[in-house]
Parts: structure tokens; C-alpha cells; sequence
């Protein structure tokens, strides 16, 4: 079975590749000739989760005969961070965080553009540094990350989620993962999924237990 995977997060193709059983070959955009920016105008994660699968699809469909042939479907992966003494913040808004001023936060969830911050990297630490700061002084530093994945194949279409219940840490601990993972420590563990190997994170994770959700879908 050959599934696109509607994302451009490296990060996230190679876990989700590592994760997949045999059988299933995960196709990048990449490899489609996809190139645009998907706009992620949802409300919840399962609204940027189906906007996502959507365009892919509709893009393959757009496609001549003999390549949507070769492809048996497209699955994409909206994720958000939640942190219960922040309400649930970021959640939606989880991959720009650190764009939003805190009183805009506090109001409406308003995003700020005209960030100097492009590259991806500072984006993932000026998001932790911003997690930290937040919770500077904090004791309860609760939170879970939520993956929903949304799968459309010919005759099948479906929303899977997958949670993973942790603690946001003191400080940003390892260099593993992605995103969040050097200051976000799974529940049942005492370091971040930074420092945490990746086999690890990837059958303990949020994305790994929607993923094990996908998977009995496609066997049913
Ligand atoms: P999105 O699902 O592409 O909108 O991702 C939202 C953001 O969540 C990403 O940019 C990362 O900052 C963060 N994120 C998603 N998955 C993970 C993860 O597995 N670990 C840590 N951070 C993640």
C-alpha cells in the first residue's frame, strides 16, 4: 500500500517511516511533486488535520490517471502541545507560538506576523524558550502533546488521534526530537523526549499511538 503523507516536516516523515509496518510505503510531497504551502486556517487540530489531507488529495486527483493509480491514499498530521495551566495553550497555534504577544494570547489567540525568526530551528527554541517562560514559576507543569491524523483513501475517510501525557521541564534538556521535545518529559519517564532515544519516543509518542490507530484502520 503506497499513502502520501501530507507534510513538510522532515521531522515527522522520518518518524512517521520509522513507525509505519511493513507493507506500507509512506510517499513524501516531495516525491508527488507537491510543492505548495498549505495554509492551516482550522480552528482545532482536526480542522487543520482535514484541511491538509484535502488539498493532497485534491492534488492527486489532478493528477494524470497512471499516477493516481500508484497511490492508495494520503493521511496528514495536524499535532498541538496543550499545557493544562495555560488552558490548553498553545494547542492550534502550537508550531508559531512564540509569534503571539502574550496579551493578544490572553484576549483573541491573534497570530503576529513579521517575525524576523524564519529558520526553522530558532523557530523550535524561541517556541521552548517562549513554553518556559510561561511557565516560570509554575508548579504545575502539566500538558499533553495531541496528534490527529486524517486519512482519505478511495473508499475510506477517517480521523484518528493519539495522546501522550507529560510535564513541561525546568529547563531544555538533549538535542533529540524536534519542536518541544527538549523540555517535554513523558509521563512514566524522568528525562525529555530530546534526550530520550528515538525508539522511544516513537512507541510512546503522541504520533505513534495515532498511527497504531491508523494502521488498524487500514487492516480492517
Ligand atoms: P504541525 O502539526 O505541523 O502544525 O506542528 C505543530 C508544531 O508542533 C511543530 O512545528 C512542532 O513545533 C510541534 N510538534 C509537532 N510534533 C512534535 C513532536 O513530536 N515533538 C515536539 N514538538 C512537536
Amino acid at each position: 500500500m503506497r499513502l502520501v503523507f501530507a507534510s513538510n516536516n522532515a521531522h515527522k516523515l522520518s518518524e512517521v517511516r520509522a513507525m509505519v509496518p511493513a507493507g506500507v510505503e509512506v510517499l513524501s510531497l516531495h516525491e508527488i511533486g507537491f510543492d505548495q504551502e498549505i495554509d492551516e486556517t482550522g480552528r482545532t487540530l482536526a480542522e487543520n488535520s482535514r484541511i491538509k489531507a484535502d488539498t493532497v488529495a485534491a492534488f492527486i486527483s489532478s493528477q494524470p490517471s497512471s499516477i493516481r493509480r500508484q497511490i492508495d491514499g494520503v493521511f496528514a498530521d495536524d499535532t498541538g502541545l496543550e499545557i493544562d495551566a495555560l488552558g490548553g495553550k498553545p494547542g492550534v497555534y502550537t508550531a508559531r507560538w512564540y509569534l503571539m504577544c502574550d496579551n493578544r494570547c490572553a484576549k483573541g489567540d491573534e497570530k503576529i506576523s513579521g517575525s524576523p525568526l524564519h529558520d526553522e530551528m530558532m523557530i523550535f527554541k524561541a517556541n521552548r524558550a517562549k513554553a518556559l517562560r510561561e511557565l516560570a514559576g509554575e508548579s504545575n507543569r502539566d500538558c499533553h502533546f495531541k496528534t490527529v491524523i486524517t486519512l482519505i483513501t478511495n473508499d475510506q475517510e477517517c480521523q484518528v488521534e493519539g495522546i501522550v501525557r507529560g510535564r513541561i521541564a525546568e529547563a531544555e534538556y538533549g538535542e533529540g526530537g524536534f519542536g518541544y521535545d527538549p523540555i517535554f518529559i513523558p509521563e512514566g519517564y524522568d528525562k525529555t523526549f530530546g534526550e530520550l532515544p528515538a525508539e522511544v519516543k516513537n512507541s510512546i509518542s503522541h504520533r505513534a499511538k495515532a498511527l497504531t490507530e491508523l494502521v488498524k484502520l487500514l487492516k480492517a
